[in-house]
């Protein structure tokens, strides 16, 4: 059990300000995301496009303005847990909060904030025709372990990023890989394309171009082979021990909809003040929240976790009066920035 003061739920462009506006109030915070990678939105859906709206800052990227941030939280010590989905959150006794993740990672939090943006990315599912949530034993959303794919015969499906990371990685392992891409052309970067091609040229791959997958042949609850139709033509029957599918990922509200919050079409009231919920000591921040007039913008969510870290230093020490100090003049905001005076 990680005891803490604040585990912040999505590790988006909000949650990781948050940690910054916490750490400046002195308190330690853990922050949670169901992707891989940090800056919610940002690096998911548009890594490389230009911001023009984040004051200060007349354009970055995506991934630019990610990068900033983690750089910012460094004097915090803050501990991201990536590839888990918060899944628990529950209030413990008076004062603190359980809060337990999809890998059974738990905290004690005196304070909890959601900053999970539209929702938790999940895998966009594979379908055929007639199902819509296909399901077998063999079926793979993400790779945990490569090891497990040595000496198999896998389809892998997709042609984004990481459709191809897999292809090139996994051809070192798997006995065959056949890939299966519904265009001709790919979104993923050039130089795998080009790797992926000449794994094909020396026929350790191959790829199926302008084809989906219609069908399955299916044994004991696992896929034996998959139709797969090309645009033109007829559908090749393609054998396989496992099949992984890379579709990209698609935001879901999840588990924060279990939490007894009030929510609001896919959103949570909050107050303007604190920007607390419904249950006192849990805050929410970012696209995720609502209250008159929100507008879902990162500059908004960034003035949204400097009030909520003020109200959560304020709620975890009701005595003292909490100073506003400015980063530029204030020791106690240098020494805990760990910059010199
Ligand atoms: P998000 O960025 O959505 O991050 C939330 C994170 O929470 C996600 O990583 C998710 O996986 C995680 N999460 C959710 N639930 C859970 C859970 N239960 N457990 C663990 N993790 C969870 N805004 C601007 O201000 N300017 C722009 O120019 C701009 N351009 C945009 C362009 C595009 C194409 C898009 C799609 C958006 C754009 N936006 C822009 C909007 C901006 O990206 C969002 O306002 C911002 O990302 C919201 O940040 P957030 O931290 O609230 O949430």
């Amino acid at each position: 059990m990680i005891k803490t003061d604040v585990v912040i739920v999505g590790a988006g462009p909000c949650g990781l300000f948050q940690v910054f506006e916490l750490g400046l109030l002195g308190l330690k915070s853990h922050v949670v995301d169901s992707i891989r990678q940090p800056g919610g939105q940002c690096t998911e859906l548009y890594p490389d496009k230009p911001i023009y709206d984040i004051p200060g800052i007349p354009v970055c990227t995506g991934e630019e303005l990610t990068d900033n941030l983690m750089k910012q939280i460094e004097p915090f010590d803050c501990e991201l847990h990536l590839n888990e989905e918060v899944t628990v959150v529950r209030k413990d006794g008076d004062a603190s909060f359980f809060v337990e993740t999809s890998e059974g990672t738990q905290f004690d939090a005196k304070a909890v904030v959601i900053a999970g943006g539209v929702g938790s990315f999940q895998p966009r599912h594979l379908r055929l025709p007639g199902i819509d949530n296909f399901e077998a034993k063999n079926l793979h959303y993400r790779v945990q372990n490569p090891a497990q794919f040595a000496g198999k015969k896998l389809i892998i499906l997709g042609g984004g990023d990481s459709a191809l990371d897999w292809v090139l990685e996994l051809s070192n392992v798997a006995s065959h890989i056949t890939l299966v891409h519904r265009r001709d052309e790919y979104r993923a970067v050039d130089a795998s394309v080009a790797k992926m091609r000449k794994l094909v040229a020396d026929g350790k791959v191959d790829a199926i171009e302008s084809a989906k997958a219609t069908a399955a042949e299916m044994k004991d609850g696992a896929i034996t082979a998959l139709a797969i139709q090309p645009k033109d033509g007829e559908p090749v029957a393609v054998a396989a021990d496992d099949v992984l599918v890379f579709f990209g990922l698609a935001p879901k509200l999840g588990p924060i909809a279990e939490w007894g919050l009030d929510i609001n079409r896919k959103t949570i009231n909050v107050d303007v003040e604190k920007f607390e919920t419904s249950t006192p000591g849990i805050y929410a921040v970012g696209d995720i929240n609502f209250y008159p007039g929100k507008k879902k913008l990162i500059l908004c969510g960034f003035h949204e976790a400097a009030l909520a870290a003020f109200a959560i230093k304020q709620q975890i020490e009701p005595d003292k009066k909490v100073r506003l100090q400015y980063t530029t003049t204030s020791p106690l905001m240098h020494e805990r920035l760990g910059v010199d005076d």
